[in-house]
């Protein structure tokens, strides 16, 4: 690191206080590899680098590290949706089990404060991984000013780091909803959904997305009325098998969440303390209003390129604002890359991580490998779903065949002796080669569950593989055999 004296000149991009108007020190940095960004993607990325031998450094723009999963995403989600799912079952499942509780009620303000502490122990365990790896950190937002040489605005000036490669791990943000201002408090998106004051009474959900579906199930846990409006014929968003998104929407309507599919919303307007929200048929059809006390947009999330300077060394986003990169996440620029949210496929965490991870072992001169159609997709719902590889509708539309094994919860042992006897495991093998194609979980531990069905996918399993696997007893990973078995013979042993 060297230090120099130079004058710097503001820039529009510089807030009032970072604006230096006299002399200043700038510091300069060299690295091998600059990561900007330091979400899933982006930290996991600069840790395997240094472990690597790469001289590493971390840019963050934000005050915490971590990105969305770990700020707003993946964990403060996990944090409410297991402490709502822990009072619902002492409220109406406890005395079922001949547990008396007394009167069971449940402390909102704490609940946000153990969600607050579970971000704070995670995002603060990055920073300490880094010291242990020596990945340098650098705060401030990054830009790319050249191929070699990234500048990063920070509340210690600009800072500006030479470097032989840049890797691009900026991430995503909330897709705003057209004519709609978010004030986070009434009209909110998934960040203030994560930050409430109170439980709404009403709550309407645009999207029965995944996030929609996890968001909205923590606040009617906590005894909101939540209706979830949909676009779309079903729920559960893109990739999720039909028949699985069909029992999913049945338990939680039971659970006592409600459902307008094939719905358009027209308009979302605040009207003093409530939300009026216009919609109609999503063909076209007489319109209704609904009213909420919030009401909660999550129609998806788009790629964050903000401040980040690509188009100075002439990389040119596709038509939904991604980076575009090659199957090494090389951009159109040589030594530099991108991985996780700002480019193509699904925007999930682990699928960031390891694009990260072979990301970088390409820049080292390994083989990189990457799977899209062994990355498992979950819904953390109670009960949760899993998912891998093709749906049936998926093989269908390829003109596939294929054979279906399906196995119910109701005939798994340790899932009945739990008193959890919803859902089913479906696995889809090809009919000739026996090689599955496709895991669908919806029940106890699926989220869980799935990560067995990756590892048969990523291997080339075919059904009879797992069948032949000897699975402790009573577990619910029995069921997942037992679908194989199904799958590859025909005859389950317990169904
Ligand atoms: C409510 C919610 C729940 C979710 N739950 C799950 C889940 O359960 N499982 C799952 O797999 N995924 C989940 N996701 C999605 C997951 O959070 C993202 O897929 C993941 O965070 C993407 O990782 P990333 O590293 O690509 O980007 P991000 O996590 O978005 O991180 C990007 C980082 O880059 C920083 N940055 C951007 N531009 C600059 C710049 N110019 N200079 C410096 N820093 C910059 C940002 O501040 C941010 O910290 C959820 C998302 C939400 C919103």
């Amino acid at each position: 690191m060297s230090y120099k004296f130079v004058k710097l000149a503001s820039t529009p991009l510089m807030s009032s206080s970072l604006r230096l108007t006299s002399r200043a020190y700038a510091t300069t940095h060299d690295a091998d590899l600059v990561v900007i960004g330091s979400g899933p993607g982006g930290y996991v990325a600069a840790i395997k680098a240094a472990q690597l031998g790469l001289k590493t450094i971390s840019v963050e723009k934000d005050p915490t590290l971590g990105g969305t999963c770990l700020n707003v995403g993946c964990i403060p989600s996990k944090a409410l949706l297991h402490n709502s799912h822990l009072y619902h079952m002492a409220k109406h499942d406890f005395k079922n089990r001949g547990i008396e509780t007394g009167p069971v009620n449940f402390n909102f303000q704490k609940m946000m404060e153990y969600k607050v502490n579970a971000v704070k122990q995670l995002t603060g365990g990055i920073a300490m991984l880094f010291n242990k790896n020596k990945v340098k950190l650098v705060k401030g937002v990054g830009s790319i000013a050249a191929p070699n040489k990234v500048e990063v605005k920070g509340e210690k000036g600009v800072e500006t780091i030479n470097t032989k490669n840049i890797l691009i791990a900026t991430g995503s943000e909330v897709t705003p909803f057209p004519g709609v201002t978010f004030d986070e408090k009434q009209i909110i998106t998934s960040t203030g959904a994560l930050s409430l004051e109170s439980v709404p009474k009403k709550m309407l959900v645009i999207g029965a997305g995944v996030i929609g579906l996890e968001l909205g199930s923590v606040y009617s846990r906590l005894g909101a009325t939540v209706t979830c409006i949909e676009f779309l014929g079903s729920i559960g968003g893109v990739g999720i098998d039909q028949e699985v998104a069909k029992t999913l929407q049945k338990i939680l309507v039971k659970e006592g969440m409600q459902f307008k599919l094939n719905t358009k919303v027209i308009s979302v307007k605040k009207e003093g303390a409530n939300v009026k929200v216009e919609v109609e048929a999503s063909k076209g059809g007489s319109k209704e209003t609904l009213e909420a006390d919030v009401v909660l947009i999550s129609i998806g999330r788009r790629p964050y390129t903000k401040d980040l300077g690509h188009e100075k060394v002439g990389i040119a986003l596709d038509d939904r604002g991604r980076v575009p990169v090659n199957n090494k996440f090389q951009t159109t620029v040589p030594g530099i890359y991108a991985i996780g949210d700002v480019i193509h496929g699904p925007m999930l965490a682990h699928k960031a991580e390891d694009e990260g991870i072979v990301c970088v072992e390409g820049i080292k001169g390994l083989p990189v490998h990457f799977n899209y159609d062994a990355i498992p997709s979950v819904i953390y719902t109670s009960p949760e779903v899993g998912w891998v590889g093709k749906s049936e509708e998926d093989l269908k539309k390829e003109g596939i065949a294929y054979k279906v094994g399906k196995f119910p919860f109701l005939a798994n042992s340790r899932a009945k002796t739990n008193g959890e006897p919803e859902g089913f495991v479906k696995v889809l093998a090809d009919k000739k080669t026996d090689v599955i194609l496709g895991t669908h979980i919806i029940g106890p531990g699926g989220g869980e569950l799935i990560n067995e069905a990756v590892l048969a996918q990523e291997y080339g399993a075919a059904a009879e593989d797992v069948a032949r696997v000897c699975h402790a007893h009573p577990t619910c990973a029995e069921a997942l055999r037992e679908a194989n078995l199904a799958a590859y013979c025909g005859k389950p042993i317990n169904f």
